[in-house]
């Protein structure tokens, strides 16, 4: 196991993998911008190193100052956390080339899952059904992209292959939008990505959104720890997340779950994944691959149990797996409910100073935050400020271990999506399970 890391992250997640590296006993250099100062896992860490201004791409972007901060403490390796640059090959790369290791997949691995062409190649050739597409660059000519639209059926999607976050994709429901529609997702994806190539798929119009965890070692061995459903989303954001996902039986699971594991040994991936799929009409449609930990991995630790932080850590010093397929066993039900310093109704951040904070207990709750009586919420970043998870023997109990939660947690002097999350726990369509992607706004009224 390693001496000593940098966690190149910030707020709950840095604190996470804080609480993975002194259980394995590994010492934690902090990264922090000049806002940040105040974080928790920054005053637990063993060494602290500024890096930079408030502004990301000046700090938890600035790929040299992370180099020199795991320079100057004598690190060994990086953990990059979720956003930030956990999906950017040339950082895992310059990471290597300095000669640490990065606590993810190769940097190849990254650059093929990053490319949503070469990530669909990829899958339909270790077996893992996609959405039906043409799954190449759409050539310049209006015929033959006419044609394949036609073939596929129209409602078709028009995607751009370097696209992420919602963003470069345009659905198209007539053939006398296909055209214009295929060259403003060009133009745009040529500007906002540095790669105008797009792909065309078929749209699915109500799918849910179900994803499967895994980890695969540098053994040549890879499970899979089950699906997640996280179709309670709002502009394609995820707000709840729970497993496993309501109504997926178990040979689904084994089935879908198995191929996962399977691409993984295929590929050569190497760490902590996540394979998302629409799911619609009981068949899965593989849309991309997440190549590093998951805001929403907590639903899946705690029915499995195995902690999917501290793996990533053991992968990446070269363990092997510490448990097989057969040892994986899905126990009870688990919801994630995220929180976010937000207005409830508008949605506009809220950052600002934390008067007073209560966090809740009782069986089965675990909260995730790193926020603390006095803590100003910094307005520079992502406004999730934690996760409440809630475990119970079945979802009815998770529902109703949340909702105490929900009631017994206390955040003043900022507004959060409390409010919104009581809300959803309360719905009776939610306690129905099986909600598609388009619910919550729907039921926001704004879809
Ligand atoms: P990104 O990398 O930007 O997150 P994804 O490929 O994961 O892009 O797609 C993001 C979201 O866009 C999906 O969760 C889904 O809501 C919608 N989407 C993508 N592809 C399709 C499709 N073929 N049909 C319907 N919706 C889609």
């Amino acid at each position: 196991m390693f001496d000593k890391i940098v966690i190149a992250n910030r707020g709950e997640i840095a604190l996470r993998i804080l609480r993975a590296c002194r259980e394995l006993g590994v010492k934690v250099v902090a990264v922090h911008s000049e806002a940040d100062r105040d974080l928790k896992h920054v005053r637990l860490a063993d060494e602290s190193v500024c890096i930079g201004p408030a502004a990301s791409v000046d700090s938890y972007l600035n790929i040299p100052a992370i180099i020199s901060a795991a320079e100057v403490t004598d690190a060994e390796a990086i953990h990059p956390g979720y956003g930030f640059l956990s999906e950017n090959a040339d950082f895992s790369e310059k990471v290597k080339q300095s000669g640490f290791i990065f606590i993810g997949p190769k940097a190849e691995t990254i650059r093929m899952m990053g490319d949503k062409i070469s990530a669909k190649k990829a899958m339909l050739s270790a077996g893992i059904p996609c959405v039906p597409g043409n799954n190449d660059p759409l050539p310049d000519d209006n015929k033959k992209n006419l044609k394949l639209a036609q073939e596929i059926g129209y409602p078709v999607i028009i995607k751009a292959a370097g696209g992420g976050g919602g963003r470069g994709m345009r659905t198209v429901h007539t053939e006398a939008a296909l055209i214009n529609a295929i060259s403003m997702t060009k133009a745009e994806a040529g500007t906002a990505f540095g790669n105008s190539t797009v792909y065309m798929e078929k749209f699915l119009e109500d799918p849910r959104h179900i994803e499967f965890q895994v980890m695969a070692d540098s053994h040549g061995n890879a499970i899979h720890l089950g699906e997640r459903d996280c179709s309670m989303q709002r502009r394609h954001q995820k707000v709840v997340e729970e497993a496993p996902a309501p109504g997926i039986t178990e040979e689904q699971r084994k089935t879908i779950g198995e191929r996962c594991a399977k691409a993984c040994v295929e590929i050569g991936y190497l760490g902590a994944g996540t394979f998302e799929f629409l799911y619609e009409k009981g068949e899965f449609y593989f849309i991309e691959m997440n190549t590093r930990v998951q805001v929403e991995h907590p639903v899946t630790e705690m029915v499995t149990g195995f902690d999917i932080v501290k793996e990533q850590l053991r992968i990446a010093a070269g363990l092997p797996l510490s448990i097989t397929q057969d040892q994986v066993k899905i126990q009870g039900h688990a919801i994630e409910c995220r929180l976010n310093a937000e207005d409830p109704k508008t949605f506009m951040p809220c950052p600002g100073t934390i008067d007073q904070f209560h966090m809740p207990g009782g069986p089965g709750i675990r909260c995730e935050t790193h926020i603390y009586n006095g803590y100003k919420v910094p307005p520079y970043y992502d406004s999730m400020i934690g996760k409440l998870i809630a475990h119970g023997e079945d979802r009815k109990s998770a529902i109703a271990r949340m909702n105490t939660a929900l009631s017994e947690i206390i955040i003043d002097g900022i507004k959060t999506n409390i409010p919104l999350q009581h809300d959803i726990m309360n719905d009776s369509a939610f306690a129905a399970g099986g909600q598609n992607i388009h619910y919550l706004e729907k039921k926001l009224g704004i879809y």
